[in-house]
């Protein structure tokens, strides 16, 4: 999302009128109808500017108290550790905004927009990002940032790799810090954001959305810089760690959608296996969570699973853009079913 003080002030005072139990209410409601979608865990990127500490509370604790899909939290403030272990998040991270949005012309870019004479907006410099990213490391938290334009990925590359500096690279990496989105990107970069061992956290939902000849991104950045967006091929290739994740409410709830996306990029040099996608929105979210071994039908891990109903006899279904997904016949979150149909 981008970020303005109006828009953010705005927001304030229309997320002020909702009441707790208006808040609750709808929060049962995405936890449903993430397990009728299969889904067992939620990241939950909340922060002072998109939600509120009382929501991120509510959320965790609906997670730990009622049926339904886990919830890790993530509190997006800036210096914010003290209270993001209060919250009882994993991170001070998620939309920790260094940069906006391309379509607002306000991701952060190292050379101007092709549509506008600007190159965006960047809200954090490197060192800003690397206190933060020490203090988290100190405090046992996960780090995390938005950053969507290659400027914006520039200052965070550069705040982590100053980070790693000094609390020491193999502490880094243990980390599992994230970055959010990291959709623009050259070849070097890549190679930065696997040598520090820092997962992607990606939406495919964009390329789908925004990709393509005629899309967003054409308009926007021009041919040439449209066709670099998004590359998760790329990042897979040199082992960086790829979660996907919806961005809901920027695009929705849909896990088969997300993972034909990535089968489909409008860029066949970065298109993932069906395989490969399968496992970045499954078995991964579970490990950016801190959770090894779930999300895997393997012998003693725990009872976590959805039940697909798929038309053919493959292992996956043929995942054609627009195609029929498999449908949900059930899920179950450590042996309780938390959805049938
Ligand atoms: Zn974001």
């Amino acid at each position: 999302m981008p970020r303005a003080p109006w828009h953010d002030a705005v927001r304030t005072a229309a997320y002020g009128m909702i009441t707790p139990d208006q808040r609750r209410a709808a929060q049962r409601t995405v936890r449903a109808r993430a397990a009728a979608h299969g889904i067992a865990l939620l990241h939950e990127l909340a922060g002072p500017e998109l939600s509120s500490a009382d929501d991120l509370r509510d959320a965790i604790e609906l997670g730990r108290t009622e049926p339904g899909p886990q919830i890790v939290g993530y509190w997006g403030e800036l210096g914010g550790t003290a209270r993001a272990r209060e919250l009882g998040a994993l991170g001070a991270a998620g939309d920790i905004f260094v940069d906006g949005t391309i379509g607002s012309h306000t991701a952060c870019l190292r050379r101007v927009y092709a549509d506008l004479d600007t190159r965006g907006s960047g809200y954090l410099s490197a060192a800003q990002i690397r206190d933060h990213v020490v203090a988290c490391a100190q405090a046992g938290l996960q780090a995390g940032f938005h950053a969507i334009g290659d400027g914006a990925v520039e200052a965070v590359l550069a705040g982590f790799e100053a980070a790693a500096e000094q609390v020491g690279h193999a502490v880094l990496r243990a980390g599992r810090h994230r970055i959010e989105h990291l959709e623009m990107t050259d070849p070097p970069m890549v190679a930065r954001v696997a040598a520090l061992g820092v997962y992607a956290s990606v939406q495919p939902a964009f390329d789908a959305a925004w990709g393509g000849p005629d899309g967003m991104y054409v308009q926007r950045l021009g041919r040439d810089r449209a066709a670099t967006m998004n590359p998760f091929g790329a990042l897979a290739a040199l082992g960086v760690p790829l979660v996907f994740g919806s961005d809901t409410p920027v695009t929705p709830i849909d896990p088969w959608g997300t993972i034909a996306a990535a089968v489909h990029h409008h860029n066949p040099a970065y298109r993932l296996s069906a395989d490969a996608a399968f496992a970045a929105h499954t078995v991964a979210g579970w490990r950016a969570a801190g959770r090894d071994g779930v999300g895997e039908l393997v012998a003693g891990a725990p009872a976590t699973f959805a039940i697909w109903q798929v038309d053919s006899d493959h292992r996956l279904p043929e995942l054609v853009p627009g195609g029929r997904w498999p449908v949900c016949r059930g899920t179950v979150r450590d042996g309780i079913t938390i959805y049938r149909p």
